[in-house]
């Protein structure tokens, strides 16, 4: 193999863990496939422009918010039932298919249906 075959082999490489690492911030793949813990909704709390409480900074479409924190405190909102639900998928290592972790955990890309319908229905 010559030297830019090499370089692009090793370019092939990099673009390959780049892409199976896009679905999530914390490379929470299991190469066995099983659920693995994700710190994300057990130790940060994230708001959106629209003051929503999501269970994870790398949601996209509001799919995972969990809690208005315009209506609740912040303790409700980390407390709230959804909030605690999803970490329970977690420490039971156990997603549903239609979480959008599930695609972060799987680098799947099926449609996930958001936690809480009236948060994707708004226009920002
Ligand atoms: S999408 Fe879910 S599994 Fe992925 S980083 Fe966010 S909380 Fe963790």
């Amino acid at each position: 193999m010559n030297e830019a075959q090499t370089e692009s082999n090793e370019l092939g490489k990099a673009n390959k863990r780049r892409m199976i690492s896009s679905n999530c911030w914390w490379g929470a793949i299991g190469e066995s496939g099983a659920v693995k813990m994700c710190n994300q909704v057990f130790n940060r709390f994230h708001i959106t422009p629209e003051g929503y409480f999501s269970i994870c900074g790398a949601q996209r479409e509001n799919l995972l918010v969990a809690a208005d924190v315009n209506k609740l405190s912040l303790l409700e909102a980390w407390t709230c039932e959804i909030a605690k639900e999803v970490r329970k998928y977690f420490i039971d290592k156990y997603l549903p298919v239609n979480i959008q972790c599930y695609n972060c955990q799987h680098n799947a890309n099926i449609q996930a249906a958001p936690l809480c319908d009236w948060a994707v229905e708004k226009e920002c």
